[in-house]
């Protein structure tokens, strides 16, 4: 399902609020991470900023680059946390590219402990695409 830019609130601002069960596994004042509902890899995290105002990260980086700052380091310790310290950080950016949520997020693609091989690499892109 993909969202579109418009008064509805995202699917991860209701998350925040609690109208959609998930489980927050690290947060900060300005981004929270959850796990993805359709994980692609063993550990499959969404770093998010708690504001909906930036729908992608081109966007972001232009208008609030600390925060992309923060989320960076966010992902750093929340792949930290799941036993990782090789990760892949993935924005996708445009429908072109499989975005669906225009809420500014990152993915957090992981395998502790192995590494990430070539398949699980593919699977952080749309439909198994190249990087
Ligand atoms: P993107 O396709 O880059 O916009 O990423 C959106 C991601 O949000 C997808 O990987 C979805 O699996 C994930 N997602 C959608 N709804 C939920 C949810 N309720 N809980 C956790 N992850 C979700």
């Amino acid at each position: 399902m993909t969202e579109r830019v418009g008064t509805e609130p995202s699917v991860f601002t209701r998350i925040l609020r609690g109208e959609i069960p998930s489980e927050i596994v690290l947060q900060t004042d300005d981004v929270f991470v959850i796990r993805d509902i359709a994980p692609q890899a063993p550990v499959h995290l969404l770093v998010i900023p708690k504001t909906d105002e930036h729908p992608d990260v081109v966007a972001l980086a232009e208008r609030d680059p600390r925060l992309l700052a923060e989320m960076v380091e966010v992902a750093r310790v929340a792949a930290t946390q799941a036993g990782a310290t090789d990760f892949r950080l993935i924005f996708n950016t445009g429908p072109g590219a499989g975005q669906t949520v225009f809420h500014v997020h990152a993915h957090v693609l992981a395998n502790p402990g192995t590494g990430l091989d070539e398949a699980t690499m593919a699977g952080g892109m749309p439909d198994g695409e190249e990087a």
